[in-house]
């Protein structure tokens, strides 16, 4: 997409410090970095949502975040990870090319876990709820 700032990253009209590079994906440093390593990993072609990306779409990215990780663990040895995405503005999502976050963890670091992001209001029944699927 024209206008997409990730796409521009791809077509190299914007510079990226590169962490990993295939066919398929492209691993930068966040610019605005929330921890030390903070890499983003993106489709190199445009989808917004994780929801229009193809079962084998998927699969590439899942190889491209494996050796990713394989490599900031390499140059950095973090303690830890935290991957995952903001899919969708009311998930936070800003850039609308999908994109999955890798922060590296160090004791100490002051963050927190995933169960962070969200703690629902709503008394949810977890027995009835699994009869949906
Ligand atoms: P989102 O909130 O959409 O999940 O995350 C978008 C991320 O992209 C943010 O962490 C932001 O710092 C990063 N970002 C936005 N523009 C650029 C850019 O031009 N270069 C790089 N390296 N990162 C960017
Ligand atoms: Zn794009």
């Amino acid at each position: 997409m024209s206008d997409c700032i990730f796409c521009k990253i791809v077509a190299g009209q914007i510079p990226n410090h590169t962490v990993y590079e295939d066919d398929f994906v492209l691993a930068f440093l966040d610019i605005f970095p929330h921890a030390k390593g903070h890499t983003v990993i993106i489709p190199k072609k445009h989808f917004q949502s994780l929801s229009d990306m193809s079962e084998e779409e998927w699969q590439n990215m899942a190889k491209g975040i494996f050796k990713t990780v394989a490599k900031v663990r390499e140059v950095l040895k973090p303690e830890g990870l935290n991957i995952g995405l903001n899919d969708q503005s009311v998930a936070g999502q800003v850039v609308p090319h999908i994109h999955w976050h890798i922060f590296p963890r160090w004791t100490g670091d002051g963050g927190g876990s995933f169960h962070s992001i969200i703690k629902t209001q709503e008394k949810i029944d977890v027995v009835e709820l699994a009869k949906l699927f």
